[in-house]
């Protein structure tokens, strides 16, 4: 049978809303196989963002944090969140960006321009940051470290949460957070950790955001983390376009089905998908602030 490529249909609406906290609804560069997977896979189907948004919202999700990964994407994320009221921001350049603009003496300066970010209205994370050893090797690790080093105390700066891209590299990344202090609302987006480090986050109060894996067959590891895992610390997102959940793994990952996952994470801990989506909706808004608290710029 052909891989479909197309959009899956919209879920069954939750009845408690529940907010995507990492997304990539920026339209893809023009293919130039850079270190970005944007608009990845030949025939794959685009939606507008607000065409997303309104998919999103007619079944229950809320909101998204719109993810940057390097400067255009992350200019992107500040400018439609400013009027966009379903919409905050994260900024950043992604770990596997940071060798690549270092080696081209532009990493200061792409730095610079994140730092100006996140000083702007409703961006309210400084992310994907962090470490990736699985696409990164021992030659980019410490451009990855000065790169990261410098995303935390950005955050920091700005009171901003931190999101943190790791892959990998979980010893190098919490050793690196306790040695120059974590920001105070740190996330562990696309949580890939077992239960033991599930128990170091929440030793320190780190929140670990689930996305499709968790509903991977085999990914016992995060289901154990996510048994362990203390309730105030649970976040979902998506991590559109990639990593759809199952039964729909191939096709194309979008806000909209958030759903499934949380519907997986309810079943997995035997509890109610309304609670816990207000969980983790009470969760969100403790880390990014509510989406709708601050004037949407006209334009
Ligand atoms: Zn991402």
């Amino acid at each position: 049978m052909p891989t479909d490529h197309s959009y899956p249909p919209l879920p069954e609406p939750l009845v408690v809303g529940v907010y995507d906290n990492h997304t990539h609804l920026d339209p893809p560069p023009p293919s130039t196989g850079s270190g970005n997977e944007v608009g990845e896979g030949p025939e794959r189907e685009q939606l507008d963002y607000l065409e997303q948004l309104d998919r999103a919202s007619s079944v229950g999700v809320r909101g998204v944090v719109q993810v940057g990964g390097d400067v255009e994407s992350s200019i992107w994320s500040a400018e439609q969140a400013a009027r966009e009221p379903r919409m905050l921001a994260a900024v950043a350049i992604h770990p596997n960006e940071a060798p690549r603009l270092d080696a081209a003496g532009e990493l200061d300066d792409a730095l610079a321009v994140i730092a100006e970010l996140a000083t702007r209205p409703r961006v309210r994370a400084v992310g994907e940051t962090g470490l990736d050893l699985f696409r990164t090797g021992e030659d980019g690790r410490a451009a990855q470290l000065r790169s990261f080093e410098a995303h935390i105390e950005i955050a920091k700066e700005n009171g901003l949460a931190l999101q943190i891209h790791d892959r990998d590299a979980h010893d190098v990344v919490i050793e690196t957070l306790l040695r120059v202090g974590a920001p105070e609302r740190t996330v562990f987006h696309c949580y890939s950790g077992d239960g033991a480090m599930a128990r170091i986050c929440a030793d320190n109060g780190w929140y670990m955001s689930f996305a499709g894996t968790v509903t991977f067959k085999n990914a016992e590891n995060l289901r154990d983390a996510l048994e362990v895992a203390p309730r105030r610390l649970l976040l979902v997102e998506t991590d559109a376009p990639y990593l759809t959940p199952t039964p729909l793994r191939g096709r194309p990952n979008a806000p909209y089905l958030l759903p499934y996952t949380l519907r997986f994470m309810a079943a997995h801990l035997g509890t109610d998908v309304s609670m816990l989506a207000a969980q983790i909706t009470s969760n969100t808004e403790l880390v990014y602030g509510t989406w709708d608290s601050e004037p949407v710029t006209a334009e």
